[in-house]
């Protein structure tokens, strides 16, 4: 048997330690947390990053990170063969930025930091005393074998795009803009706590951000009445708290449908792309309306629960 035949392929995802580098406290609700390591050295998506996810893994109270089988093919698998209390928690996030060069991979991440008694979680938690030297696991594409891993934002030939999210999609949608083609042209609607929370983004000339700090609304109440308000729906006045809801975590895109939908094959079109994220409830209330009261053809939006309000999410 030679050489090359007994050599195990490499699995498609990295799962590996990586290190803290670098930790910036950007605004009163984000902290950026650049990450390194020579276990994520071949972490990456080959090209642009767009939205593309990622899983963390957080140790658990012992601070001690569980022994995980990095050379699986099955990231999940080997995360449930630990024992609950020795696992830690997975969590999803967004490529802020990626880093490749000689020196290695470097992976810059925005985390919110939501820490009010009873509504934080172990992401938060680990993201709000992290510091340079601290490790956690990475699980993502290994460069050059995953073509668009994880990425959700396809807006094909779209003449236009509208971005739309709360502090949680703030990351990615930076990050879309920043990768776009420069004469992208549209719109991003970015609800964040405050006014400090709003951060630079090198967007397209032709992309309006809107920031959309919240203050003392509830979740979403600027978001959804501004995007709708933009899409000319004029029943916007009467969005309250109460009709914020929804039962699961949301999913639907134009290839693939949470709720079993059936999916069209919309071809080459050059409408307006939609992508829409953030917390499960605020995303479904809009989808609701641009579906059913605005007509938008499902097949040109993504809409995705990035978290539950009362929820603790599992990977
Ligand atoms: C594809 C994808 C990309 C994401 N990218 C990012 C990112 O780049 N940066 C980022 O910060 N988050 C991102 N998220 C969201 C993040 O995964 C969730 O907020 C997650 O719940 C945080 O885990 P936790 O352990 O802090 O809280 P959990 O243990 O999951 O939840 C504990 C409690 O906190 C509440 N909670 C969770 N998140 C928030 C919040 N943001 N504000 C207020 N309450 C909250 C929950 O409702 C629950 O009551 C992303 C999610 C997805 C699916």
């Amino acid at each position: 048997m030679s050489a090359e035949t007994t050599t195990k392929q490499k699995s498609s995802y990295v799962l590996g330690r990586a290190e803290v580098r670098a930790v910036e406290r950007v605004s009163p609700n984000f902290v950026r947390i650049t990450f390194g390591g020579d276990e994520i050295a071949e972490f990456g998506t080959p090209g642009d990053v767009f939205d593309a996810r990622i899983k963390l893994i957080f140790p658990p109270a012992s601070g001690i990170l569980p022994p995980l089988d990095r050379d699986s093919d099955d990231w999940w698998g080997s995360f449930l063969a630990v024992p609950e209390e020795e696992r830690g928690a997975m969590r999803t996030y967004s490529i802020r930025e990626l880093r490749v060069s000689d020196a290695g991979t470097e992976v810059v991440i925005d985390f919110v930091l939501h820490l009010a008694p009873g509504l934080t979680g172990p992401a938060s938690l680990w993201a709000s005393s992290a510091s340079v030297g601290k490790e956690l696991f990475l699980i993502g594409p290994r460069r050059g074998r995953e073509e668009r891993g994880g990425i959700e934002y396809a807006p094909g030939n779209a003449s236009s795009v509208l971005l739309a999210g709360d502090e949680t999609a703030a990351p990615a949608i930076a990050r879309i803009l920043e990768d776009a083609p420069r004469d992208l042209r549209g719109h991003a609607f970015i609800e964040v706590p405050v006014a400090e929370d709003i951060l630079p983004i090198d967007a397209p000339e032709g992309v309006e951000v809107h920031w959309l700090p919240r203050g003392t609304a509830a979740h979403g109440l600027r978001l959804i009445p501004t995007v709708l308000d933009y899409l000319g729906d004029d029943d916007t006045t009467e969005i309250t708290v109460t009709d914020i809801d929804g039962e699961d975590l949301v999913w639907e895109t134009p290839v693939y449908s949470g709720l079993g939908e059936e999916l069209e094959d919309t071809g080459v079109s050059t409408e307006r792309y939609f992508w829409i994220a953030g917390e499960s409830g605020v995303v479904t209330t809009l989808r609701r309306h641009l579906v059913k009261d605005l007509g938008v053809d499902r097949g040109r939006v993504a809409f995705m629960g990035y978290w539950r309000r009362g929820v603790a999410m599992r990977g």
